[in-house]
């Protein structure tokens, strides 16, 4: 088993209750939802950051937008909108480094996010 958290959820080594999987991604609830919606969207592949992204792993980060979008109409949060966010590093808040796809929705969300 690998150390990182969300390797381990894409590879079901951790049980988690995926609400979407595909040959590149993987979705499931935040542990600790920030907003009455809260999904994670993550690639099955090991990236650490942004910074570590790959000219050759766009088509998995489009994905990761694609997946998003087709969780929030299912939601039903398409229309009245939602916001979808990552995290990169100690300045941007970035706890799992692995990276994943926020996806919030489900209420008024106030902006800037966290900016003080
Ligand atoms: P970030 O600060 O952008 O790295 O976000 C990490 C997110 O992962 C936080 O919102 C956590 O609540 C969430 N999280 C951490 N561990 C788990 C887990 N085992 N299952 C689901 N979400 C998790
Ligand atoms: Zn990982």
């Amino acid at each position: 088993m690998t150390d990182c958290i969300f390797c381990n959820i894409a590879n079901k080594k951790i049980p988690a209750k995926l609400l979407y999987e595909d040959e590149l991604v993987v979705a499931f609830d935040d542990l600790h939802p920030q907003a009455p919606i809260h999904k994670l969207i993550i690639p099955k592949q090991h990236i650490a950051t942004i910074n570590a992204i790959e000219p050759t792993q766009e088509v998995i980060i489009g994905r990761l937008f694609t997946v998003a979008r087709q969780i929030a109409s299912e939601l039903n949060i398409a229309d009245d909108g939602y916001r979808v966010v990552m995290n990169c590093n100690q300045h941007g808040g970035q706890a799992v480094y692995h990276i994943h796809l926020h996806l919030l929705g489900g209420k008024q969300l106030s902006w800037p996010p966290g900016c003080e």
